[in-house]
């Protein structure tokens, strides 16, 4: 009788001791709307990976960044215990948001693919295009005003191509400001929290959606257009989303004026490049972050 009380005070303090460990709190957790930026890794520009988790556990990643770090972001996912993506959304054509996806949809069932209906000549876009016919992968392209839940209660809007935009640049070769300008922007709604994710825009976009939908913008969190880049973030834009949190996807810094616009606001300033990976959690009033570098170790 002795040996079981003993056996079974081990297995509590054990059970206590995982449940109290500092990275406990880092996993995929089912109560709450987590947010992780990828810090990738690479000696040149590495782009977005974001990945949303609803409470109710379903995975939505924004971007795959570039194809070098498309095997770190896999294993990351792997850490993760993600061998499954519910909704994997292509911003754009550029190689710095698609390039990973072609590790990325070899190495996880993607449910569907979201993308706006741009094509582009690279040799990165083509084979993007070949492995998603090849792999049978289900894809969709998605336009201003659509809407879809991620589980029950998350709910993305995309707020802009529109489908006019789209039309006009039918067949057209695009440059790279207005093909970053044709970015899918998306706002993702959980209870009271909003988050504003705005890939590449420029300046040029951020004045017509603050014409168009000024009252839709604000938003708890927004990600820094075009990884923080002066191109982008001009003041109107930045009052007009008001964000608590700002983060930078960037593994290399674009823009120190940008970033003191930022902090001189009072938003709270994250980037990839100085914070490394971020943790962002909602329980649909609060959020709160944790990143890298205050945990002393990656997230993942
Ligand atoms: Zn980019």
């Amino acid at each position: 009788m002795v040996s079981f009380y003993r056996s079974l005070a081990i297995i509590l303090v054990l059970m206590l001791g995982v449940g109290l460990s500092p990275n406990s709190i880092l996993a995929i957790n089912n109560d709450e709307l987590q947010i992780r930026y990828f810090d990738l890794e690479a000696d040149r520009k590495s782009g977005d990976a974001i990945l949303i988790v609803s409470p109710d556990g379903r995975t939505l990643l924004i971007d795959a960044g570039i194809a070098e770090t498309g095997i770190q972001l896999s294993n990351d996912l792997g850490q993760l215990g993600i061998d499954h993506i519910d909704y994997a959304v292509a911003t754009h054509p550029h190689h710095d948001h698609i390039g990973g996806y072609l590790t990325i949809l070899e190495q996880v069932e993607v449910g569907t693919l979201l993308l706006p209906d741009l094509t582009h000549s690279t040799k990165a876009y083509s084979a993007f295009k070949k492995l998603i016919l090849a792999k049978d992968v289900d894809y969709k392209y998605v336009k201003e005003g659509d809407r879809f839940y991620l589980g029950n209660e998350v709910e993305i809007e995309v707020l802009h191509p529109s489908q006019e935009m789209l039309e006009q640049v039918k067949r057209e070769k695009l440059s790279t400001s207005e093909m970053n300008n044709l970015s899918l922007v998306l706002k993702v709604t959980y209870k009271n929290n909003t988050f504003l994710f705005t890939s590449d825009l420029y300046k040029k976009l951020e004045k017509e959606l603050l014409e168009k939908k000024k009252d839709v913008l604000q938003a708890d969190l927004l990600h820094a257009p075009h990884h923080g880049d002066r191109t982008s973030s001009s003041i109107d834009f930045i009052d007009a989303v008001n964000p608590k949190y700002i983060i930078i996807s960037a593994n290399i810094l674009q823009s120190k004026k940008v970033i003191n616009r930022y902090v001189k606001r009072g938003s709270k300033v994250l980037a990839t490049r100085i914070n490394g990976d971020i943790l962002i959690r909602s329980d649909g009033d609060n959020i709160s972050v944790i990143t890298e570098k205050e945990n002393g170790d990656r997230l993942f």
